[in-house]
């Protein structure tokens, strides 16, 4: 038998919005993270990588496409230059060929390769643990900063992308006009020792529970603390 469609829902997300969701406290957004939590005690981001390098680059490639994506051009990028001279050596032209299937590939290979040569001539060939620096390489925004920060170095960040912007804004664990908005209120109502892995079970639930056009909430572990208006019951 045929599933019906999903509906499509709206997100009800901005802060003008009559219908948005009650914001939570930070007891209520502990309890919804804690929800994530449980169900899946070790988090982990799904690009793969083997050193701080190849994490900052697959983070950096892995801006508006999906990790996935990512993950099957990056073995043979990483093979092809395993190292930040070698990245810088083989330059734009040489990174682009292993890059096309992602998008935006030609502007993200000019800042691979510029990227690469930077930390070989102020780093030391190794990826700084600070945030300015970070901040400062080619293609290197706050977002891809805090998930290097957080996977690489165990700092406590929250890297806002599409799929927790919209978590925050449609449930009410976090409203805010822009990313930054959200990020802080995240790190604001989020219990300390859940902090460090928050934005892994945001993203997850974000992108394979909590969809843009039709979230799933009818097997949604954290449905009892969602301050949503408008759950979203199993196609029948
Ligand atoms: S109940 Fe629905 S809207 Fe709320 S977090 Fe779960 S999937 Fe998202």
């Amino acid at each position: 038998m045929s599933r019906s469609p999903l509906p499509r829902v709206p997100l009800h997300g901005t802060a003008t919005d009559p219908r948005r969701a009650r914001r939570m406290n930070a007891t209520q957004a502990g309890a919804f993270i804690r929800a994530l939590a449980q169900a899946n005690p070790a988090p982990e981001t799904e690009l793969l990588y083997e050193n701080h390098f190849q994490l900052l680059v697959a983070v950096v490639l892995s801006a508006q496409t999906t990790d996935a994506a990512v993950n099957k051009c990056t073995p043979r990028l990483f093979a092809a230059a395993p190292t930040p001279a070698a990245m810088a050596a083989l330059g734009a032209e040489g990174i682009g060929p292993h890059i096309r299937t992602i998008g935006l590939w030609q502007g993200k290979a000019k800042n691979v390769a510029a990227l690469a040569a930077q930390l070989v001539a102020l780093h030391g060939g190794e990826v700084p643990a600070d945030r300015a620096a970070l901040e400062a390489l080619p293609g290197v925004g706050r977002k891809t900063a805090n998930v290097v920060l957080n996977v690489a170095f165990g700092e406590q960040t929250m890297a806002v992308d599409t799929h927790i912007f919209r978590l925050g804004n449609r449930t009410g664990l976090a409203s805010g006009k822009n990313t930054r908005e959200v990020e802080d209120g995240l790190v604001r109502k989020c219990p300390p020792e859940l902090l460090r892995d928050a934005h892994h079970w945001l993203i997850l639930h974000g992108r394979y529970v909590c969809k843009a056009r039709a979230p799933e909430c009818w097997r949604c572990v954290a449905r009892d603390h969602c301050n949503y208006r408008d759950k979203v019951t199993a196609p029948v």
